[in-house]
């Protein structure tokens, strides 16, 4: 029997019978952890809000045999507030979806715990639109799961900074306009590239931190999820979902 203890955020929550659930767990030193928790439905139990999805709680976990169960949880941080706004639930259902298919078990993943952490943090209050803390976390997301974007400059002739940019999702890759390629190109304004590469970049505590006009967010956040889409080449529930509440 081993017993670890890890922070985590639960990404997923499934009720199993009566009184029960699995639960999906990330944490930054284990990666997702996949664990049953017993009694933990029962309205007694201190686990009720510790299991939930979107807490951030202190777990304490019991492996025997393949198998993890919860032995104790304790709340830190709870997010499930969102609940009172649909178009932030649905957001915080997606980050869920995306650290589902990101992250794995037994692998180190402490920066995405924290990019998504501060994602939901910032959710929570009303300085940021959703729009863009969505565009941020998924192109950021991307940075650290090994995609990240070549745009320091032209891929051909290295120029740094021109009007318009031209982006391919498929390769990552940027062009001035004199080397754009044919195929599927993305023509980006001057900021919406640098807000890319700023974001990708950038230090962990400024990645959130600018700004962009209504027009290259719109363009921002539209190529940051194709990116995503693009790379992983699979449809997302929760993506669907937002879109409707969000009218995106
Ligand atoms: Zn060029």
């Amino acid at each position: 029997m081993i017993k670890i203890t890890a922070p985590g955020l639960v990404i997923r929550e499934q009720s199993v019978g009566e009184s029960d659930r699995l639960i999906t767990v990330l944490t930054a030193r284990y990666g997702l952890v996949r664990a049953f928790s017993r009694g933990a439905k029962k309205t007694k139990s201190k686990k009720l809000a510790a299991t939930a999805l979107l807490a951030y709680s202190d777990f304490t976990f019991v492996k025997t045999r393949d198998a993890y169960s919860v032995e104790d949880a304790l709340v830190k941080e709870v997010f499930f507030e969102l609940r009172n706004d649909v178009e932030k639930t649905s957001l915080a259902q997606y980050f869920c979806e995306l650290a589902n298919e990101f992250c794995e078990e037994e692998f180190e993943s402490e920066e995405i715990l924290r990019l998504f952490l501060n994602a939901l943090w910032l959710l929570k209050g009303d300085k940021k639109a959703p729009s863009f803390i969505k565009a941020v976390t998924e192109l950021r997301l991307m940075a650290l799961s090994g995609y990240m974007p070549a745009l320091v400059g032209c891929d051909t002739c290295g120029e740094y900074e021109s009007e318009y940019m031209y982006f391919s999702p498929e390769s990552g890759k940027i062009y001035c306009k004199d080397c754009s390629p044919v195929g599927d190109i993305h023509c980006l304004g001057a900021s919406v590239v640098q807000a890319m590469r700023y974001v990708s970049l950038s230090d962990f505590e400024r990645i959130f931190s600018f700004n962009l006009n209504d027009e290259s967010l719109a363009s921002f956040c539209e190529i940051c999820e194709y990116y995503l889409l693009n790379k992983t080449q699979r449809k997302f529930k929760t993506l669907d979902f937002y879109r409707v509440l969000s009218g995106m």
